[in-house]
């Protein structure tokens, strides 16, 4: 995913030209969606040091589909005003993002717009998280999460929740197919060897299978650098010179059942782009928390 920050730039340019800005909250919860997993599994990784994370790393990747960051939507549109559109809306928003989120070169990665039915991932590989059109549209989406975040007046009063016993029941029936479904699907990502994940788990009969992977720590021991990649460590075999702490993206083959010959290693800013997810991730957070003040509120008298 790019920042958070350039999917609000993005998403919040393409949303305007069509829709009125009363949506504005789903239009930036469609923002998150697909990277829900990713944060859930960021503080379940915090919180359980010693989860298994080829599981969880498959269960996310289930979730982080077209169809299941929609039924996450769906449980939030339950309590729209106009539910069918919203929800229509979020699945329109969901495959933006996801778009999006195919811009970027990620070696092995690539976004899920037919799974369960397919497991082929889309990628169009173009720029790197670094490049001066992801920093433009983060410029961007700064400037939009400032101009969110100071709109204190806009409260969104037209487009209040509604609060029903129907309407949980069905926001309960799509977090609970949301949490529980992707258990059963996990064999889809598995079988397609995403994020070269069935090569690295079963490393001792894979050797010389390809390796891509995106986003991945390196630790420096005794002059040798490691990948560390779901719970374990790989030692990279190549020429360029690591540094403990670095994150890197790579495309090689697994030349033992430990270590990974990489043929093109890039070394990815980390620091920048979680900064800029922690402010979009706020903004949101703010026009949310407005928009439940007022559904919650005592009736208007403005
Ligand atoms: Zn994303």
């Amino acid at each position: 995913m790019p920042n958070t920050l350039a999917h609000i730039a993005v998403q919040g340019v393409a949303n305007a030209t069509w829709q009125p800005a009363r949506y504005l909250p789903w239009v930036l919860l469609g923002c998150i969606l697909p990277d829900v997993p990713w944060i859930a599994s960021r503080a379940i990784r915090f919180v359980d040091p010693g989860i298994d994370v080829v599981a969880l790393d498959l269960y996310n990747t289930v979730q982080a589909t077209w169809l299941f960051s929609t039924l996450l939507g769906i449980a939030f549109a339950a309590f729209a005003r106009r539910p069918v559109v919203v929800g229509a809306l979020l699945a329109a928003n969901v495959l933006l993002h996801l778009l999006v989120d195919a811009v970027e070169i990620k070696p092995g990665s690539g976004v899920h717009l037919l799974a369960p039915f397919s497991w082929q991932s889309l990628s169009f590989d173009l720029v790197w998280p670094e490049h001066p059109l992801i920093g433009a549209a983060t410029l961007l989406g700064v400037a939009a999460a400032l101009v969110i975040i100071g709109a204190q007046h806009v409260r969104f009063r037209d487009e209040k929740l509604v609060f029903s016993a129907r309407r949980i029941g069905v926001a309960i029936a799509a977090l609970t197919a949301y949490l529980v479904l992707p258990l059963m699907l996990s064999g889809g990502p598995w079988d397609a060897d995403y994020r070269s994940i069935r090569t690295l788990s079963l490393s001792e009969i894979f050797v010389g299978n390809p390796i891509e992977l995106d986003r991945d720590p390196i630790v420096v021991r005794d002059g040798e650098a490691f990948v560390q990649v779901y719970g374990r460590e790989f030692r990279l075999l190549i020429e360029q010179e690591l540094e403990g702490g670095e994150i890197v993206s790579l495309v090689g083959h697994l030349a033992a059942p430990n270590a990974i010959r990489a043929d093109d290693v890039h070394v990815n800013l980390s620091g920048l782009r979680n900064a800029a997810s922690i402010v979009g991730l706020l903004a949101i957070a703010v026009v949310w928390i407005r928009l439940l003040a007022t559904s919650l509120g005592r009736p208007d008298r403005s």
